[in-house]
Order: structure tokens, then C-alpha cells, then sequence
């Protein structure tokens, strides 16, 4: 499996909340519709800025 250690791109802050499991995002492109897997949310509780996984990712910061 793969590992990341999660930091944010904006503050490198390291705490995130789930803001969402198995969400789907949906839009789109060139006038092509299109549907993401199911991905896992999270938000980082700093700065607010959201970062999208797909759910095959494991978070080496999880805390529970
Ligand atoms: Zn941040």
C-alpha cells in the first residue's frame, strides 16, 4: 500500500479533519462530462485548503 505523509501544499501544516469519504466529484471538461472514483477528503484545519485522495491512500498522520 501505498504511504504519504500528509502535509498541506499551502501551510505544510500536518493536521487534517476528513471532510469527506467516498465522495465523487463530478464536472466538466471540453464539453465531456466526467466522474471522479471515489475519493477521501480532507481539509486542513490551519488554513482551510482542501486535499482530494483517491481512497487507496493511507495517511501516515492519520490520528483516531
Ligand atoms: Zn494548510
Amino acid at each position: 500500500m501505498e504511504k504519504k505523509s500528509l502535509s498541506c501544499p499551502v501551510c505544510q501544516n500536518n493536521k487534517a479533519e476528513i471532510a469527506g469519504e467516498n465522495v465523487k466529484l463530478s464536472g466538466q471538461f471540453e464539453n465531456k462530462e466526467f466522474l471522479t472514483t471515489e475519493l477521501t477528503v480532507l481539509r486542513c484545519v490551519m488554513c482551510g485548503y482542501y486535499m482530494f485522495f483517491d481512497n487507496t491512500a493511507q495517511f501516515t498522520a492519520e490520528e483516531k
